[in-house]
């Protein structure tokens, strides 16, 4: 069978060769050009072609860590197929630890973008264009918002049953049925039938030594999976009990103050089990959180204080251990 042509940022890809491209978009203020790296390897044999994401909200650096360590240890050498890894989408973003793209937008609710729209989505369109046909799958790292720590999970939806078995390839402590919200790279991605899964791991502007750890064996377990990873490295081992979690439920502040969290990300709690307390400052009031459900805690808020009405606990309200 003759191997497919790829031809990415007008390089043709050869079998057996390695590419740093860049995926440019608008140079900064200073007419300084902002390159987005894009890291390719491609093996003799051919196989399946695999993108790497990290970094689309630029100030999600415990991805883009994901990223760079599959990057710096060659694990994105593959035996067959090809790797494109991309650890910082978003770099205007990352420059300014900001979510947002400069003007102000969400680069993940500006897809598939436009040619002549907004900075976000002109540059949504170039990775539309340029990248994305010419891949079958798809590993999107993120983590949670500002002071929420997230647990190591993959959401996926449940319908896209290609994306399931590639969840389970990946096997997180946690795979959570989310469906697709429009604009998105992932919704982008499904229209366009690329095999799609996102990770959530960790907080912004943070990186966690365990949410890295799972964010890297999953990669490893999924490219084992696809028969792409080296035969001269240690295969990922372990397969866990799996969490399959379809419903949620958010947890609120009930008052004002500070946040004395009494539970870890990612254990099982009880109905009624006391999760926080919040007091005043001046060590007058303290009131307690109990756990409205049983379930698993798969995100945390580790602000210090909060609102009446804030986030502070997410929990599962309907986990089982197969899928
Ligand atoms: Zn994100």
């Amino acid at each position: 069978m003759a191997l497919r042509e790829i031809k990415i940022l007008d390089t043709i890809i050869k079998p057996g060769s390695r590419h740093r491209l860049n995926l440019n978009t608008a140079n900064l203020y200073t007419s300084t050009p902002v390159e987005i790296p894009v890291i390719i390897n491609r093996a003799k044999l051919s196989g399946p072609v695999v993108l790497i994401t990290a970094g689309i909200h630029g100030d999600e650096v415990n991805g883009v860590e994901i990223v760079r360590q599959i990057i710096a240890k060659k694990f994105n050498r593959p035996q067959r197929g090809t790797i494109i890894c991309v650890p910082v989408l978003n770099i205007f973003g990352f420059l300014n630890s900001s979510r947002m793209f400069p003007d102000g937008r969400d680069l993940n609710r500006s897809f598939p973008g436009s040619k002549n729209g907004s900075l976000a989505s002109r540059f949504a369109y170039n990775i539309t264009k340029e990248l994305i046909p010419h891949v079958d799958i798809v590993m999107d790292f993120h983590t949670g918002g500002a002071q929420r720590f997230n647990a190591p999970q993959i959401r996926i939806d449940k319908n896209e049953t290609a994306s399931v078995a590639l969840a389970n390839a990946f096997d997180p402590p946690f795979i959570v049925y989310s469906p697709n919200v429009s604009k998105t790279f992932r919704a982008t991605c499904s229209r366009m039938k690329k095999n799609y899964i996102l990770f959530e791991g960790g907080k912004s502007l943070d990186t966690d030594r365990n949410v890295m750890h799972e964010g890297v064996q999953g990669i490893l377990k999924v490219l084992e999976h696809l028969e792409m990873l080296d035969d001269s490295f240690v295969k990922p081992t372990g397969d866990r009990k799996v969490v399959y979690i379809s419903k949620t439920r958010w947890v609120r502040a009930s008052h004002s103050g500070l946040l004395h969290p009494k539970t870890k990300c990612g254990v099982f709690v009880e109905a009624g089990q006391l999760i926080a307390t919040i007091t005043d400052p001046y060590g007058s009031s303290r009131f307690k959180i109990k756990s409205p459900t049983s379930g698993y805690v798969i995100n945390v808020n580790q602000s210090p204080l909060v609102y009446q009405g804030d986030a502070i606990f997410h929990i599962s309200t309907d986990a089982k251990s197969e899928a």
